[in-house]
């Protein structure tokens, strides 16, 4: 079978909102505070340590450059440069354990399928769902907040990484 790739967002667009303190999509200022959650960042894909690092909170839309219709919603990411998630085949371990939600989309931005995977079942689930016919991506959000977190798509096909 294929592979899959977790992308964060990318590293332009994380050096470019600690730079200007902006949204780079959108041009709203940034907010930057002391994590008083886990985040997780999207740059890392790992969870802040609450009370000890600071995080920028800004408006992304994950959609750029996948469909017109975009999705908008506040992210998180570490205020200092931080390594981004970049390992092929692997889900990023401080994802695990938080309550996701994966959605497979298809044409249109339309959510074709969508699991609640238990930590153990992540990578079974993923599978599924890039198996499922149509599905062209997989968008993982946090159950709790809704957020977008990060997009996992086959390692074969990167003609839908956003660049
Ligand atoms: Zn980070």
């Amino acid at each position: 079978m294929a592979g899959f790739q977790v992308f964060a967002i990318e590293p332009a667009l994380a050096e470019k909102v600690r730079t200007t303190l902006k949204s780079p999509q959108y041009g709203h200022p940034a907010h930057v505070e002391l994590a008083a959650g886990y985040g997780p960042c999207r740059a890392c894909l790992k969870q802040f340590r609450v009370g000890k690092e600071d995080r920028i909170l800004f408006t992304y839309n994950p959609l750029a450059g996948l469909d017109d219709y975009p999705s908008p919603g506040p992210v998180f990411i570490h205020a200092q440069t931080c390594a981004i998630f970049a390992e092929i085949g692997k889900f990023p371990e401080e994802l695990r354990s938080l309550p996701l939600t994966l959605e497979g989309y298809g044409k249109d931005r339309w959510i074709i399928v969508r699991e609640r995977p238990s930590a153990p079942d992540i990578e079974g689930s993923i599978e599924r769902l890039l198996h499922t016919p149509g599905v062209e991506y997989v968008h993982v959000r946090n159950t709790e907040a809704g957020c977008f977190i990060a997009r996992i798509g086959r390692d074969d096909v990167d003609e839908h990484h956003p660049r």
